[in-house]
C-alpha cells in the first residue's frame, strides 16, 4: 500500500458524478453484449470524468483511469471507497458560524451537528421547526453563504431545483432584495431531505445559481 499523504481534490458532487459513471459501466457490462459499445462507453465515461479535473496532478490520473477497468459491482464499490478518501469535506461549522450566517434567527441550531457526515455535503440544509423555515449553508468561492426561507411540504414527488433529482419536494419561498426597500418573493421546489439531495447532486451548477439568485447577505 502506498502510504503517501492523501491530498483531497474532488468535490462531493464530482465524486457523485464519477460514482454514477462507474455504476453505469457496471450495468452496461451486464446488459450490453457488444464489445465496441462497451469500449465507446468506457471512453466517454473516462473523458467526462477527466474533464472535471483539467489541472489534475499527473500522479492522480491513473486513479481516475482505473474506472474503465471496473466490470463488477463489488469492484465498483471498492474503487469508490478508495476514491472517497480524495473527497474534500465540507468546512467545519460551529454554532457561532451559524449565528453569524443567520443573525436574525435567534438561538438557531443545526440539528445533529455532531452527527453530520461533512464529507458528502455540497450544502448543509435543515428544517427548523421553531421558525418553520428551512436553512441552507453553502460555500461559494471560499465564502460561506446562508439562505433561509419558508418551506412547505408538497407531499408529492417532483424535480428538485438543486439536484435535478425526482424526489419528495417542498416549496422553498424566500425574499430577495429587488430594490432599496422592495423585496420579491421567489419560490423553488427543492428536496425535503437535504441528505438525499446532496447524494443526488452530480454537478454544483444549479446549487450555485440558486445561491446567486437568492443571495440574502
Ligand atoms: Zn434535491
Amino acid at each position: 500500500m502506498n502510504k503517501k499523504h492523501i491530498q483531497p481534490f474532488m468535490r462531493p458532487d464530482q465524486f457523485n458524478f464519477i460514482r454514477a459513471q462507474v455504476r453505469n459501466l457496471v450495468d452496461a457490462h451486464t446488459t450490453v453484449k457488444d464489445e465496441d459499445v462497451i469500449k465507446a462507453l468506457k471512453f466517454s465515461s473516462l473523458e467526462k470524468a477527466l474533464t472535471l479535473f483539467p489541472s489534475i496532478d499527473k500522479e492522480l490520473e491513473p486513479l481516475l483511469n482505473r474506472m474503465v477497468e471496473i466490470e463488477k459491482a463489488v469492484e465498483a464499490e471498492k474503487y469508490l471507497e478508495e476514491l472517497n478518501a480524495y473527497v474534500i469535506p465540507f468546512r467545519n461549522i460551529s454554532e457561532k458560524t451559524v449565528q453569524k450566517l443567520f443573525p436574525k434567527a435567534k438561538k438557531l441550531k443545526i440539528p445533529f451537528l455532531e452527527e453530520i457526515d461533512f464529507k458528502h455535503l455540497s450544502y448543509i440544509g435543515w428544517y427548523d421547526i421553531r421558525s418553520s423555515r428551512k436553512y441552507l449553508i453553502v460555500e461559494i468561492d471560499g465564502k460561506l453563504k446562508g439562505l433561509s426561507g419558508t418551506f412547505q411540504e408538497s407531499n408529492r414527488k417532483g424535480i428538485c431545483t438543486l439536484c435535478n433529482g425526482y424526489e419528495e419536494v417542498g416549496l422553498f419561498m424566500s425574499k430577495v432584495k429587488s430594490g432599496k426597500e422592495t423585496y420579491l418573493s421567489r419560490g423553488n421546489y427543492i428536496c425535503q431531505d437535504s441528505q438525499t439531495c446532496n447524494q443526488n447532486m452530480t454537478t454544483r451548477t444549479k446549487l450555485d445559481d440558486f445561491v446567486t439568485l437568492l443571495n440574502q447577505n
